[in-house]
């Protein structure tokens, strides 16, 4: 059964609760049984993977739509800058608030080898939507998380000895489990520092149900091109590379550029803006619109996207508000419904 289907059947069988819930106030018959029985099928639909629904046609108009056939042409970009290397679609933070299933269908689809989450959790609710794809999952350091590693197979990205001790403990007996290893090369966040690596790769040599299958790092400042510690990191990235292979590591994947490393996007413009005034309000916010000509109660107010061949992106609002991105389209809260529009959900 889809998640799809299968939320189809949540929502029908509370209102078939809702029901039985009525006739048992009537006194009738049965009514009780229905209930029990009601409330079982609703318990066997995971709360992970029927939240993942698109909502209902919201009551206010008020949404975020998401363009599944953009998600999907992205890739296809990535795939023209970096034509020999595999992709790795991340997915963190509900696919930076985009939705992480339908997102994750429609990469799957369009031919990501990898996907890449922070938490398990993240992980653990692609495998309940049915998605098969190779998982990887860096920051992962509390108790439990690796028997979920092996339980759902996903791949950890380790820095310590602690975490490869616990993830042989967790292994079935016969198996052995692969990882990814996280070089520090100045992020200077996670990852085993360079010049500890060599070191670090004979300590955990001991576990030998545990192999290490790649090596990564995540540059500092690759939204800046031309910094010079870009360069820096590279060169300490070679570096890296050159201790893991006279260390006899036989590494399957290498992973160094994020998505700004890999590209450079050239920004939009917009020329049609309004300001707001006043404090912005739980659902609320006012905007000056005096000298917007033609203005009338129920215009399409856009915040972020585009209207009549004008447009604002989420790189522009955040230069204004001082931060990347990522923070702007992630803030978009779970109140806003998303609508998606093409690819695969
Ligand atoms: C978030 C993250 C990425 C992806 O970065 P993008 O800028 O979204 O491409 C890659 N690696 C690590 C370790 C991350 O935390």
């Amino acid at each position: 059964m889809t998640s799809v289907q299968s939320a189809m059947l949540c929502e029908q069988m509370q209102d078939g609760e809702q029901e039985a819930l009525q006739a048992a106030q009537r006194g009738e018959e049965g009514a009780q049984t229905s209930i029990a029985n009601a409330q079982k099928a609703r318990a066997k639909v995971h709360p992970l993977e029927a939240s993942q629904q698109d909502v209902p046609a919201p009551i206010r108009r008020c949404f975020a739509t998401v363009n599944l056939d953009a998600i999907a042409d992205n890739l296809r970009v990535v795939r023209k800058v970096a034509p020999r290397a595999a992709v790795c679609a991340v997915l963190k933070a509900d696919a930076y608030g985009h939705g992480m299933v339908p997102v994750a269908r429609t990469l799957v689809a369009g031919g990501a080898e990898w996907l890449g989450v922070a938490l398990v959790e993240e992980a653990i609710e692609l495998r309940r939507a049915g998605i098969e794809t190779p998982i990887l999952v860096w920051g992962q350091t509390y108790e439990g998380a690796y028997e979920m590693m092996v339980d759902f197979d996903l791949t950890p990205v380790l820095c310590t000895v602690d975490q490869f001790e616990a993830l042989s403990a967790a292994v079935r007996p016969g198996a052995t489990w692969k990882v990814h290893v996280e070089v520090d090369t100045g992020m200077a966040r996670a990852g085993v520092p360079c010049r500890d690596l060599a070191a670090f790769v004979k300590s955990v040599a001991r576990f030998k149900n545990v192999s290490i299958d790649g090596l990564m790092t995540h540059p500092a400042n690759a939204d800046s091109p031309s910094d010079g510690f870009n360069r820096m990191q590279l060169h300490r990235w070679r570096e890296a590379l050159e201790i893991a292979t006279s260390c006899g590591l036989n590494l399957a994947w290498l992973h160094f550029a994020n998505s700004p490393g890999a590209l450079s996007l050239p920004k939009a413009g917009a020329n049609l803006k309004a300001r707001l005034v006043g404090t912005v309000c739980m659902d609320y916010c006012m905007v000056d619109v005096t000298h917007v000509a033609g203005v009338t109660r129920g215009d399409e107010v856009v915040l972020l996207g585009e209207q009549q061949g004008a447009s604002i992106d989420a790189a522009e609002v955040a230069e204004w508000a001082g931060t990347i991105s990522y923070e702007i389209v992630c803030n978009i809260g779970r109140r806003v419904p998303r609508r998606y529009v093409g690819g695969l959900r």
